[in-house]
């Protein structure tokens, strides 16, 4: 059975992302704020780009008690690795997000896509997770001006020089070339 099931809603105290709102109190109106360096969890990305697992995610986060539950907002930033999606190179870069999560008190009033507290914790990673997957690109590309690889050969068209073509032979012209090449040989 995968791990990532969880059979019941309640939540590990151990798990990095599980924040602990206890000293909140549940007083609407009391506030902390917290900076935080988590490891990324598994999985994080889309196909050229993503979070390398147990990277650094650098939080900076504000937890309010309000009436309905506790309110998490703040920063995230994370560092990037993937490749471009024109000529293939490594890319590494950063990505910072904005998150912003009500997480419910009580089930009650609440639909499926809200969050819920488990007693006085709460889990920030789907919430972090969401925030990062809208937040990459489709086509990651190492330079804004990236020229991509060649049709023809594959060479990359920035190492290739801005005169690097492919003569256009139709198979007539192929086999007269191979000729060519035939007769030197036999010289
Ligand atoms: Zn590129
Ligand atoms: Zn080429």
């Amino acid at each position: 059975m995968p791990s990532e099931i969880r059979m019941t809603q309640h939540l590990d105290p151990r798990s990095p992302w599980v924040l602990s709102t206890h000293d909140l109190g549940r007083r609407a109106g009391s506030m902390r704020e917290v900076s935080l360096v988590l490891p990324a969890p598994a999985d994080l990305g889309v196909d050229m780009i993503g979070v390398p697992k147990d990277a650094d995610v650098g939080l900076d986060l504000r937890l309010e008690a309000v009436m309905e539950g506790v309110l998490v907002s703040g920063t995230a930033r994370a560092p990037l690795t993937g490749e471009c999606a024109r000529c293939l190179d490594p890319i590494s870069s950063e990505v910072v997000v904005d998150l912003q999560e009500l997480f419910f008190y009580s089930d009650e009033d609440v639909s499926e896509e809200d969050s819920l507290l488990d007693g006085e914790l709460l889990d920030l990673e789907p919430t972090f997770r969401d925030a990062v997957v809208l937040a990459l690109p489709l086509s990651p590309v190492c330079t804004d001006d990236c020229l991509g690889l060649c049709v023809e050969c594959g060479i990359r068209l920035a190492d290739a020089g801005p005169d690097h073509r492919h003569e256009k032979l139709d198979a007539r012209w192929a086999s007269l070339q191979g000729l060519v090449i035939d007769n030197d040989q036999e010289k």
